[in-house]
């Protein structure tokens, strides 16, 4: 056992355990890095010394002062506590049990609904199908369950390099994400149970009642915001009409925690706001959203993440003998009746070396998110012809899988404090951390999460924004380095870094919450384990640049109310080579920054397009049904025909919701 502090050149660690193990001390350092906002580099460069110190196993005995041992045992106590409450945060029992041993010992059985991907829209359809005894569902998932570090969901940026991300790249496009490590975007994505919201910020929004007016618009004339609420109600109720023996799924919602510390940045960015004549939003859910707030719905509950996955799949799953998981277990086909008119199941890769088939009697339904549910339909023969046929692929139907990609994207703008404003604590200091894991308080457990629905196009009086302002939160004096985090290249870090000097930062990012530009994904190769060719073209279309210039212009005017001023907030000049050559503050130079800095928001929709019969761009008819293929749905957030207005969680929790009553609804008099 051993403990230490050690001080560096810019920050302090503080170092806890009972292990001594290379392994145990290296993954503290990075994870207490990525939270102190410190780098790699720095870590690597004093983790010899760190490691010395740690290995020093009489590192606890440096007092200077003779001693009975009793304090050393209190100390000895409050480590054990720590220790012991970090890893009972999160235990096996809260996910579902794995049915892969049962597999492969016994073989499998046929169910009548196989279902792809335990993320968000998994998890939920799995949950609500297998509230009926008679139907069996079988969840196959490529992960396995979340780490610790998905439970404290203010570390869950430390997951986004982590083996339990889908930790995928753009294809290099001069237009787009420039700034961004070898000029291509990042698309990771969950790779466990609870997916892409096992690593998510936990936001949980609806979107705009207009969004799903543009829907009907396109067609989709029984998808209407109306449903989307009722579901919502249901969601949110679930809980109250539970029997304890037969517990059915919910989302569990709580605002953020906010510390004292917070409410000066928060009065500051609501005063701005207010003075540039937008309102404070007291409901997000009520569909037509413009103005700021800080009161922000998530799944969090007591500072610990409360994903559907949880609270729909794991809480569940263990009193359910009719719903089976398999972790671990990558699907790589959807197989086809012999006239290949019908999905009859799916066959698996387990724990990367058994091959495994399994028949769906019912319906094979994809949920595994909307990159790789179309890399599954590619390779499975359903998409563009002459794609499948470059990489003679068996083709089972001609449709346009994969276009129609798009994400929110999000510009980053940084703004210098010219005056002192009160900085967050430090989640990594010895209080907050002994806060979080014995009593879930504290800055681990807390959020100052702003954010603004702003219309750039007309008057704020408009109901329907197309913009997203989100973050606005502080990066101390000396702590750019944190921008690494998004994965920006070396330079431009370094860039900010120098440009900032002695003054901490305020960082807001801008999202377009009705994005023009189009991408789209295709296979590399035949080879079901090889990456997807991701195509993004963030903010390509012109349309996207003129919304993120005005989105510029939005925050140079909060610069100019009383608020900003106050505390001598202006917007850094970003050292950028090639735009540092255009006329600082004209709009070619704007264009420009759009270029380097408009990065991925994580929100990646429509690959697997909803539409009517009629529309060519669909992939999917109103039911979600692959069209021209029976037997075969997609439920996930690959089915948006545009993405919603706000982040993507919550509309995807409720397309899987209608998902599970349309389902049940085709096979009622089957499965009754
Ligand atoms: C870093 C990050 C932060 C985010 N923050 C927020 C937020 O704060 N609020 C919000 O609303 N949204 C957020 N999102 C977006 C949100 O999480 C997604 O929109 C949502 O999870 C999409 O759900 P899904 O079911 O379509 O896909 P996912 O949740 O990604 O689930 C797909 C599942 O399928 C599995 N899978 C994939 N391929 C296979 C295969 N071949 N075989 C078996 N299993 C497979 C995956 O491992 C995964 O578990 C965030 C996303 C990310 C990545």
């Amino acid at each position: 056992m051993f403990n230490s502090y050690l001080t560096c050149t810019n920050f302090r660690f503080f170092i806890w355990g009972f292990s001594s193990s290379t392994a145990t001390v290296a993954l503290t350092l990075v994870v207490i890095a990525v939270i102190s906002g410190t780098t790699l580099a720095n870590v690597i460069s004093d983790a010899s010394k760190l490691l010395t110190a740690a290995n020093d196993t009489t590192a606890h005995a440096r007092c200077t002062t003779s001693a009975v041992g009793s304090a050393e045992a209190l100390v000895s106590n409050l480590f054990a506590a720590i220790n012991t409450a970090k890893c009972e945060l999160t235990n096996a029992s809260q996910w579902p049990a794995d049915f892969a041993d049962e597999a492969l010992r016994e073989g499998l059985e046929k169910y009548d609904f196989v279902i792809v991907g335990a993320g968000t829209a998994g998890s939920v359809v799995a949950s609500r199908l297998t509230e009926n005894p008679r139907i069996k569902v079988l969840l196959v998932e490529a992960g396995e369950d979340p780490p610790i570090e998905s439970e404290i969901f203010t570390l869950s940026s430390t997951l986004h390099h982590s083996p339990y991300t889908w930790t995928d790249f753009g294809e290099p496009n001069p237009n787009c994400c420039q700034g961004m490590q070898q000029h291509r975007c990042y698309w990771p994505r969950g790779k466990m149970v609870g997916g892409s919201s096992s690593m998510s910020g936990s936001i949980f929004l609806l979107g705009n009642k207009e969004d799903f007016d543009r829907w009907r618009l396109l067609g989709c004339d029984k998808w209407s915001w109306e449903e989307m609420k009722f579901l919502y109600e249901k969601a949110l109720k679930a809980s109250q009409h539970e029997v304890v023996d037969k517990p059915v799924g919910t989302v569990v919602l709580n605002q953020f925690d906010h510390l004292e510390e917070h409410n000066e940045l928060a009065q500051l960015v609501l005063n701005a706001s207010s003075e540039l004549g937008l309102r404070y939003i007291s409901d997000l859910s009520d569909g037509t959203i413009v103005g700021y707030t800080d009161a922000i719905p998530a799944n969090i509950e007591k500072g610990r993440r409360m994903s559907v996955a949880k609270t729909y799949l794991g809480q569940v799953s263990r009193t359910r003998p009719n719903l089976h998981v398999i972790k671990k277990a990558m699907v790589t086909k959807i197989l086809f009746s012999s006239d290949n008119s019908r999905a009859v199941g799916v066959e698996f890769i387990l724990r990367n070396r058994h091959r495994l088939k399994v028949a769906a009697m019912s319906e094979v339904l994809l949920a595994a998110g909307a990159i790789n549910s179309p890399k599954l339909l590619l390779q499975s023969g359903i998409g563009p012809s002459e794609h499948l046929k470059s990489l003679r692929i068996n083709q089972i139907a001609d449709l346009p899988v994969g276009n129609n990609l798009h994400d929110h994207g999000m510009l980053p703008l940084i703004l210098k404090f010219g005056r002192e404003i009160n900085l967050p604590s430090s989640m990594a200091e010895p209080q907050s951390v002994a806060d979080y894991f014995l009593r879930q308080t504290g800055p681990l457990a807390a959020s100052i999460s702003i954010m603004g629905f702003i219309n750039t196009n007309a008057s704020n009086s408009s109901q329907y924004p197309d913009l997203h302002l989100v973050s606005h939160t502080i990066v101390p004096a000396g702590a750019a380095d944190s921008f690494k985090f998004l994965q920006l290249r070396d330079e431009i870090v370094a860039g900010i870094s120098s440009a900032a000097g002695n003054k901490s930062l305020l960082q807001i990012y801008g999202s377009l919450l009705r994005p023009r530009s189009r991408g789209k994904v295709r296979l590399r190769s035949a080879d079901p384990q090889a990456p997807p060719l991701i195509y993004n073209n963030y903010a390509t279309e012109p349309a996207d640049q003129l919304t993120l210039l005005r989105y510029v212009r939005f925050v140079q005017r909060m610069c100019t109310t009383a608020a900003f001023r106050n505390y001598g907030l202006q917007l850094l000049h970003v050292p950028i080579e090639e735009c540092d050559r255009l006329p600082y503050d004209s709009d070619d130079y704007w264009m420009c920054y759009i270029k380097y800095l408009y990065i991925g928001a994580w929100h990646p929709v429509g690959t697997c397009r909803m539409g009517a019969y009629t529309d060519s761009h669909a992939v999917v008819d109103q039911r979600l049904r692959v069209r021209g293929v029976n037997g075969l749905r997609l439920v996930d957030a690959s089915i948006m025909p545009e993405i919603t207005s706000g982040n993507t969680n919550g509309p995807t929790t409720l397309i899987a919701e209608k998902a599970a009553v349309m389902i049940e609804d085709d096979w009622k008099e089957e499965l009754t």
